[in-house]
Protein backbone atom coordinates (compact mmCIF):
# COMPACT_ATOMS: atom_id res chain seq x y z
CA UNK A 1 0.00 0.00 0.00
CA UNK A 2 1.13 3.43 -0.89
CA UNK A 3 2.01 5.52 2.17
CA UNK A 4 -0.25 8.97 2.19
CA UNK A 5 1.46 12.23 2.36
CA UNK A 6 -0.52 13.68 5.64
CA UNK A 7 1.02 17.01 4.99
CA UNK A 8 -0.39 17.60 1.64
CA UNK A 9 -4.21 18.75 0.89
CA UNK A 10 -6.04 15.82 0.15
CA UNK A 11 -6.23 14.28 3.90
CA UNK A 12 -9.21 14.06 6.13
CA UNK A 13 -9.57 13.78 9.84
CA UNK A 14 -12.35 14.18 12.17
CA UNK A 15 -13.68 13.06 15.53
CA UNK A 16 -17.23 10.31 15.69
CA UNK A 17 -18.39 10.16 18.15
CA UNK A 18 -20.89 6.92 19.18
CA UNK A 19 -24.02 7.55 21.04
CA UNK A 20 -26.70 5.16 22.09
CA UNK A 21 -28.40 3.66 24.91
CA UNK A 22 -26.72 1.26 27.31
CA UNK A 23 -25.87 -1.70 26.06
CA UNK A 24 -26.50 -0.80 22.23
CA UNK A 25 -23.46 -2.16 21.21
CA UNK A 26 -21.13 1.16 20.83
CA UNK A 27 -17.57 -0.33 22.64
CA UNK A 28 -18.42 -3.43 20.38
CA UNK A 29 -18.51 -1.29 17.46
CA UNK A 30 -15.93 1.01 17.83
CA UNK A 31 -13.54 -1.72 18.73
CA UNK A 32 -14.77 -3.56 14.67
CA UNK A 33 -14.19 -0.01 13.36
CA UNK A 34 -10.77 0.49 14.72
CA UNK A 35 -10.18 -3.42 14.77
CA UNK A 36 -8.69 -3.79 18.38
CA UNK A 37 -9.79 -3.87 21.34
CA UNK A 38 -9.62 -0.64 22.70
CA UNK A 39 -12.96 -0.54 24.35
CA UNK A 40 -14.42 -2.95 27.00
CA UNK A 41 -16.99 -5.03 26.24
CA UNK A 42 -19.61 -6.28 28.91
CA UNK A 43 -23.00 -7.61 28.41
CA UNK A 44 -23.69 -5.51 31.47
CA UNK A 45 -24.81 -2.40 31.35
CA UNK A 46 -22.63 1.08 31.83
CA UNK A 47 -19.33 -0.57 31.78
CA UNK A 48 -17.90 2.28 29.83
CA UNK A 49 -17.21 5.27 31.95
CA UNK A 50 -15.09 7.60 29.85
CA UNK A 51 -14.33 8.77 26.30
CA UNK A 52 -11.92 6.14 25.05
CA UNK A 53 -10.81 7.19 21.43
CA UNK A 54 -10.22 4.65 18.80
CA UNK A 55 -8.39 5.08 15.68
CA UNK A 56 -8.76 4.32 12.66
CA UNK A 57 -7.05 5.01 8.79
CA UNK A 58 -9.22 4.32 5.65
CA UNK A 59 -7.86 5.79 2.62
CA UNK A 60 -6.74 9.12 3.09
CA UNK A 61 -9.03 9.75 6.11
CA UNK A 62 -8.18 9.57 9.53
CA UNK A 63 -11.12 8.16 11.90
CA UNK A 64 -10.92 9.47 15.46
CA UNK A 65 -13.71 7.46 17.36
CA UNK A 66 -14.65 8.85 20.35
CA UNK A 67 -17.05 5.95 22.56
CA UNK A 68 -19.35 7.31 25.22
CA UNK A 69 -21.04 5.71 28.31
CA UNK A 70 -24.23 5.07 27.53
CA UNK A 71 -27.31 7.50 27.92
CA UNK A 72 -29.51 6.64 30.40
CA UNK A 73 -32.04 8.47 33.26
CA UNK A 74 -29.13 9.33 36.18
CA UNK A 75 -29.90 9.06 39.18
CA UNK A 76 -26.80 8.59 41.35
CA UNK A 77 -24.21 11.73 41.04
CA UNK A 78 -21.85 9.04 39.23
CA UNK A 79 -24.84 7.92 36.48
CA UNK A 80 -25.18 12.00 36.13
CA UNK A 81 -21.19 12.18 35.17
CA UNK A 82 -21.65 9.17 33.06
CA UNK A 83 -24.39 11.25 30.91
CA UNK A 84 -23.07 14.76 31.08
CA UNK A 85 -19.50 13.08 29.69
CA UNK A 86 -21.97 11.50 26.68
CA UNK A 87 -23.44 13.97 25.38
CA UNK A 88 -20.21 16.57 25.88
CA UNK A 89 -18.08 14.22 23.60
CA UNK A 90 -21.20 14.27 21.12
CA UNK A 91 -21.46 17.97 20.91
CA UNK A 92 -17.49 18.23 19.64
CA UNK A 93 -17.64 15.57 17.60
CA UNK A 94 -17.78 16.51 13.55
CA UNK A 95 -19.92 13.66 12.92
CA UNK A 96 -22.14 12.03 15.53
CA UNK A 97 -23.93 7.79 15.32
CA UNK A 98 -26.37 7.18 17.05
CA UNK A 99 -26.73 3.53 17.38
CA UNK A 100 -30.00 1.45 18.42
CA UNK A 101 -30.06 -1.61 19.39
CA UNK A 102 -32.35 -3.36 16.46
CA UNK A 103 -33.98 -6.02 18.69
CA UNK A 104 -35.17 -3.38 21.63
CA UNK A 105 -36.32 -0.67 18.51
CA UNK A 106 -37.41 2.73 19.60
CA UNK A 107 -38.02 1.94 23.33
CA UNK A 108 -38.47 4.59 25.96
CA UNK A 109 -34.68 4.92 26.09
CA UNK A 110 -34.15 4.93 22.73
CA UNK A 111 -37.07 7.84 22.14
CA UNK A 112 -35.66 9.67 25.03
CA UNK A 113 -32.41 9.89 22.78
CA UNK A 114 -33.82 10.68 19.59
CA UNK A 115 -36.01 13.40 21.30
CA UNK A 116 -32.61 15.65 22.09
CA UNK A 117 -30.89 15.41 19.14
CA UNK A 118 -32.72 18.38 17.64
CA UNK A 119 -29.88 20.66 20.19
CA UNK A 120 -27.23 18.95 18.35
CA UNK A 121 -24.95 21.14 15.32
CA UNK A 122 -23.02 17.87 14.47
CA UNK A 123 -24.15 15.99 11.58
CA UNK A 124 -25.32 12.90 12.78
CA UNK A 125 -26.16 9.08 10.97
CA UNK A 126 -28.00 6.14 12.07
CA UNK A 127 -26.77 3.02 13.07
CA UNK A 128 -29.40 -0.10 13.25
CA UNK A 129 -26.84 -2.19 15.24
CA UNK A 130 -27.55 -6.14 16.13
CA UNK A 131 -29.21 -6.58 12.84
CA UNK A 132 -27.93 -10.23 13.08
CA UNK A 133 -31.02 -10.86 15.55
CA UNK A 134 -33.94 -9.39 13.28
CA UNK A 135 -35.94 -9.88 10.28
CA UNK A 136 -34.98 -7.67 7.57
CA UNK A 137 -38.65 -5.88 7.41
CA UNK A 138 -38.41 -5.14 11.18
CA UNK A 139 -35.67 -3.40 10.04
CA UNK A 140 -36.84 -1.08 7.53
CA UNK A 141 -40.06 -0.34 9.48
CA UNK A 142 -37.47 0.94 12.35
CA UNK A 143 -35.43 2.42 10.05
CA UNK A 144 -38.72 4.55 8.93
CA UNK A 145 -39.87 5.26 12.44
CA UNK A 146 -36.32 6.73 13.49
CA UNK A 147 -35.97 9.03 10.62
CA UNK A 148 -39.62 10.48 10.87
CA UNK A 149 -38.29 11.53 14.28
CA UNK A 150 -34.92 12.80 13.49
CA UNK A 151 -33.28 14.25 10.90
CA UNK A 152 -30.40 11.53 9.75
CA UNK A 153 -27.88 12.31 6.71
CA UNK A 154 -27.63 8.31 6.28
CA UNK A 155 -28.67 5.06 7.70
CA UNK A 156 -26.99 2.28 8.40
CA UNK A 157 -27.94 -1.40 9.16
CA UNK A 158 -24.46 -3.42 11.06
CA UNK A 159 -23.94 -5.93 13.09
CA UNK A 160 -20.89 -5.03 15.36
CA UNK A 161 -20.53 -8.58 16.55
CA UNK A 162 -20.49 -10.46 12.96
CA UNK A 163 -18.62 -7.19 11.04
CA UNK A 164 -21.84 -6.81 8.67
CA UNK A 165 -22.16 -3.91 7.44
CA UNK A 166 -19.31 -2.20 9.20
CA UNK A 167 -17.00 -1.68 6.52
CA UNK A 168 -19.80 0.60 4.10
CA UNK A 169 -19.97 2.22 7.19
CA UNK A 170 -16.17 3.30 7.85
CA UNK A 171 -16.19 3.74 4.20
CA UNK A 172 -19.13 6.84 4.41
CA UNK A 173 -17.50 8.24 7.27
CA UNK A 174 -14.37 8.67 6.06
CA UNK A 175 -16.25 10.33 3.22
CA UNK A 176 -17.51 12.86 5.06
CA UNK A 177 -14.85 14.08 7.49
CA UNK A 178 -13.47 17.37 6.89
CA UNK A 179 -10.79 17.81 4.48
CA UNK A 180 -7.05 17.71 6.97
CA UNK A 181 -4.15 16.82 8.35
CA UNK A 182 -3.89 13.76 10.32
CA UNK A 183 -3.53 14.01 14.19
CA UNK A 184 -2.08 11.28 15.35
CA UNK A 185 0.82 8.46 13.59
CA UNK A 186 -0.16 5.74 11.27
CA UNK A 187 0.00 2.89 13.40
CA UNK A 188 -1.83 4.15 16.58
CA UNK A 189 -5.27 2.77 17.64
CA UNK A 190 -5.95 4.85 21.11
CA UNK A 191 -5.07 7.90 22.59
CA UNK A 192 -6.13 6.05 26.43
CA UNK A 193 -2.91 6.33 28.34
CA UNK A 194 -2.10 2.45 28.88
CA UNK A 195 -2.33 2.92 32.22
CA UNK A 196 -5.99 3.47 32.03
CA UNK A 197 -5.98 0.63 29.08
CA UNK A 198 -4.86 -1.36 31.85
CA UNK A 199 -7.71 -0.24 34.93
CA UNK A 200 -10.58 -0.97 32.57
CA UNK A 201 -9.43 -4.76 31.86
CA UNK A 202 -9.29 -5.53 34.94
CA UNK A 203 -12.85 -4.07 35.95
CA UNK A 204 -14.04 -6.19 33.09
CA UNK A 205 -12.79 -9.30 34.96
CA UNK A 206 -14.51 -7.80 37.62
CA UNK A 207 -17.61 -7.38 35.72
CA UNK A 208 -17.52 -11.01 34.60
CA UNK A 209 -16.86 -12.63 38.01
CA UNK A 210 -18.98 -10.44 40.50
CA UNK A 211 -22.87 -10.65 39.33
CA UNK A 212 -24.13 -8.53 42.20
CA UNK A 213 -24.52 -4.78 41.53
CA UNK A 214 -21.30 -4.40 42.98
CA UNK A 215 -19.23 -3.75 40.38
CA UNK A 216 -21.33 -0.38 39.60
CA UNK A 217 -20.14 0.49 43.12
CA UNK A 218 -16.32 0.23 42.57
CA UNK A 219 -13.57 1.26 40.40
CA UNK A 220 -10.14 0.53 39.13
CA UNK A 221 -7.20 2.94 39.24
CA UNK A 222 -3.69 1.58 38.12
CA UNK A 223 -1.12 2.99 40.86
CA UNK A 224 2.24 1.70 40.23
CA UNK A 225 3.54 1.63 36.57
CA UNK A 226 7.34 -0.09 36.37
CA UNK A 227 9.66 -0.90 33.77
CA UNK A 228 11.84 -3.82 35.47
CA UNK A 229 15.45 -4.62 34.13
CA UNK A 230 14.14 -7.57 31.72
CA UNK A 231 11.84 -5.71 30.20
CA UNK A 232 9.26 -6.81 32.59
CA UNK A 233 6.55 -4.51 33.98
CA UNK A 234 5.13 -4.48 37.89
CA UNK A 235 1.75 -2.67 37.38
CA UNK A 236 -0.32 -2.47 40.78
CA UNK A 237 -3.39 -1.07 40.73
CA UNK A 238 -6.07 -0.69 43.13
CA UNK A 239 -10.13 -1.65 43.53
CA UNK A 240 -12.04 0.98 45.30
CA UNK A 241 -14.78 -0.36 46.59
CA UNK A 242 -17.65 1.39 49.18
CA UNK A 243 -18.17 -0.76 51.84
CA UNK A 244 -16.30 -3.79 54.00
CA UNK A 245 -18.63 -6.66 52.54
CA UNK A 246 -18.30 -5.62 49.31
CA UNK A 247 -14.48 -6.28 50.00
CA UNK A 248 -15.35 -9.56 51.33
CA UNK A 249 -16.87 -9.93 48.26
CA UNK A 250 -14.10 -9.03 46.09
CA UNK A 251 -11.34 -11.01 47.75
CA UNK A 252 -13.69 -14.58 47.69
CA UNK A 253 -12.86 -17.43 49.95
CA UNK A 254 -9.30 -17.89 50.82
CA UNK A 255 -8.63 -14.69 48.18
CA UNK A 256 -9.81 -16.68 45.38
CA UNK A 257 -11.96 -14.41 43.30
CA UNK A 258 -9.22 -11.90 43.41
CA UNK A 259 -6.78 -14.34 42.05
CA UNK A 260 -9.10 -15.11 39.61
CA UNK A 261 -9.19 -11.67 38.77
CA UNK A 262 -5.76 -10.88 38.51
CA UNK A 263 -4.71 -13.98 36.53
CA UNK A 264 -7.32 -13.01 34.06
CA UNK A 265 -6.67 -9.41 33.82
CA UNK A 266 -2.60 -9.85 33.88
CA UNK A 267 -2.71 -11.99 30.63
CA UNK A 268 -4.69 -9.91 28.63
CA UNK A 269 -2.37 -6.69 29.52
CA UNK A 270 0.38 -8.76 28.63
CA UNK A 271 -1.19 -9.41 25.62
CA UNK A 272 -1.52 -5.17 24.69
CA UNK A 273 1.91 -4.76 26.15
CA UNK A 274 3.64 -7.41 24.10
CA UNK A 275 5.60 -7.48 27.80
CA UNK A 276 5.69 -10.25 30.93
CA UNK A 277 3.45 -8.23 33.31
CA UNK A 278 3.53 -9.06 37.47
CA UNK A 279 0.25 -7.72 38.28
CA UNK A 280 -0.83 -6.97 42.32
CA UNK A 281 -4.27 -6.04 42.87
CA UNK A 282 -5.47 -4.27 46.28
CA UNK A 283 -8.82 -3.62 47.25
CA UNK A 284 -9.20 -0.65 49.56
CA UNK A 285 -12.51 0.36 50.89
CA UNK A 286 -13.47 4.32 49.96
CA UNK A 287 -16.55 5.13 51.85
CA UNK A 288 -18.48 7.43 49.38
CA UNK A 289 -15.81 7.16 46.78
CA UNK A 290 -18.92 7.74 44.11
CA UNK A 291 -18.93 11.52 45.76
CA UNK A 292 -15.48 11.83 45.97
CA UNK A 293 -14.19 14.66 42.86
CA UNK A 294 -11.03 13.28 42.59
CA UNK A 295 -12.09 9.84 41.63
CA UNK A 296 -13.94 11.29 39.02
CA UNK A 297 -10.86 13.14 37.27
CA UNK A 298 -9.16 9.76 37.80
CA UNK A 299 -11.73 8.33 35.46
CA UNK A 300 -11.65 11.78 33.26
CA UNK A 301 -15.47 12.58 34.19
CA UNK A 302 -16.57 15.95 34.92
CA UNK A 303 -17.78 16.07 38.39
CA UNK A 304 -21.29 17.00 38.38
CA UNK A 305 -22.24 19.79 40.98
CA UNK A 306 -25.23 18.40 42.64
P1 LIG B 1 -22.36 -0.49 24.89
O1 LIG B 1 -22.85 -0.44 26.29
O2 LIG B 1 -23.25 0.28 23.98
O3 LIG B 1 -20.94 -0.09 24.74
O4 LIG B 1 -22.51 -2.01 24.43
P2 LIG B 1 -21.40 -3.15 24.28
O5 LIG B 1 -20.56 -2.93 23.07
O6 LIG B 1 -20.71 -3.33 25.58
O7 LIG B 1 -22.33 -4.40 23.92
C1 LIG B 1 -23.38 -4.83 24.76
C2 LIG B 1 -23.73 -6.28 24.45
O8 LIG B 1 -24.32 -6.39 23.14
C3 LIG B 1 -22.52 -7.22 24.44
O9 LIG B 1 -22.92 -8.44 25.02
C4 LIG B 1 -22.22 -7.40 22.96
O10 LIG B 1 -21.60 -8.62 22.64
C5 LIG B 1 -23.62 -7.32 22.35
N1 LIG B 1 -23.58 -6.86 20.95
C6 LIG B 1 -23.02 -5.73 20.47
N2 LIG B 1 -23.20 -5.62 19.13
C7 LIG B 1 -23.88 -6.71 18.75
C8 LIG B 1 -24.40 -7.20 17.49
O11 LIG B 1 -24.24 -6.59 16.42
N3 LIG B 1 -25.09 -8.37 17.52
C9 LIG B 1 -25.29 -9.08 18.66
N4 LIG B 1 -25.98 -10.24 18.59
N5 LIG B 1 -24.83 -8.66 19.86
C10 LIG B 1 -24.14 -7.50 19.91
MG1 LIG C 1 -19.62 0.61 26.13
Amino acid sequence: MADVDTRNGDTSCGFIALIGAPNAGKSTLLNALVGAKVSIISHKVQTTRTLIRGIAVEGHSQLIFVDTPGIFSPRRRLDRAMVTTAWSGAHEADLVGVLIDSRKGLDEEAQGILGKLGDMRSPRLLILNKIDLVAKEALLGLSKAANAGAQFEATFMVSALTGDGVPDLKAWLAQHLPAGPWLYPRDQMSDAPVRQLAAEITREKLFERLHQELPYHSTVETEVWKELRAGDIRIEQTIYVERESQRKIVLGKGGQTIKAIGEAARKEIAEIVEARVHLFLFVKVREGWGEDPERYRAMGLEFPKE
